[in-house]
């Protein structure tokens, strides 16, 4: 019996440790024109896609990332009619901002087309009710340039991006974050990717440093993803309006039950409000950011 093929996260290289992930079988493989892609399946993650070494999202938990990335800037806003994704290729936050009845328009961004066609076979689950929905807009650009030049103004932002390397690099530059402020709508907020603070600190403290120098408000929520290795997953929050991190567990919840309660795995009005009691040692980085 053929020996079964392993294959590691490497975005630890540098601190000495990966991840590594016994493989069923590989569904598709390639480079594409920004970066290398891999999906497989695994045994108890179920499909594993990976992008530069860096894994992605696995059916398994998908659920914790694309909801709080998703349901917490949506029910803090609380009337979220125009939406920006920006990466986002597997739609599994699409799905999750389709969801709100609310939203009148979402516009994903996303770099690389080939992601978008892959997830459209392998991720049905996602992209079957996303492209179903006559409220979403796929555009293939940079999300750099997308927003330097776009002159539309959203209320809700998700950069839901790779980590900062390769085609990713320029979504965590200040030039990025100052073009998303002005394309924000008054009263709009902005979550970002941000890593795992316990191991990507200052990835973490240097957007905050830039949204707080551009933005009424930064900071950060965190939620814990097990194949995002490192404990808390930490998701950047830029608002035009302070009070927006402070929304009352009530309002949310009531917010929560005007979108007819759609079902949650993760998620909850509590959650939510849990999610930005940060652990002390991330706590004290943000305060220095
Ligand atoms: N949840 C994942 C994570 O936390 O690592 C991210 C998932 S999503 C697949 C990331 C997407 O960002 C990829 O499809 C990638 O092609 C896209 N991306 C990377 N750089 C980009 C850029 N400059 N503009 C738009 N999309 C970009």
């Amino acid at each position: 019996m053929a020996e079964k093929r392993w294959i590691s996260e490497t975005l630890f290289d540098e601190l000495g440790f990966r991840m590594t992930y016994e493989v069923e079988r590989v569904l598709y493989e390639m480079r594409t024109e920004h970066q290398h892609l891999v999906l497989f399946e695994h045994t108890y993650f179920g499909k594993m896609l990976m992008l530069d070494g860096a894994t992605q999202v696995t059916t398994r938990d998908e659920f914790v990332y694309h909801e709080m990335m998703t349901h917490v800037p949506i029910f803090a806003h609380g009337n979220a009619k125009e939406v920006l994704i920006i990466g986002g290729g597997d739609c599994g936050i699409a799905e999750e901002v389709l969801k709100h009845k609310s939203v009148t328009r979402l516009t994903q961004v996303e770099i690389d087309a080939s992601v978008i066609e892959f997830s459209k076979e392998h991720f049905p689950e996602f992209t079957g009710p996303v492209f179903a929905d006559k409220r979403f807009e796929s555009v293939i650009a940079d999300g750099m340039k997308y927003v330097a030049e776009t002159d539309r103004r959203f209320d809700v932002m998700i950069v839901d991006s790779t980590d900062p390397q390769g085609p990713g690099a320029v979504l965590f530059t200040r030039e990025f974050y100052a073009n998303c402020r002005k394309c924000m709508a008054k009263g709009g907020v902005m979550v970002t990717q941000n890593g795992v603070p316990f191991f990507q600190a200052d990835e973490l403290t240097t957007s905050i440093g830039y949204f707080r120098q551009l933005y009424a408000d930064g900071s950060c929520y965190v939620a814990a993803i097990p194949t995002y290795v490192g404990g808390h997953m930490a998701m950047g929050w830029a608002a035009d309006d302070p009070k927006l991190r402070q929304t009352p567990l009530e309002t949310i919840a009531a917010r929560h039950k005007a979108a007819g309660s759609f079902p949650t795995k993760y998620w909850t009005p509590e959650v939510h409000k849990a999610a930005f009691a940060l652990p002390r040692f991330i706590a004290e980085k943000v305060e220095k950011a």
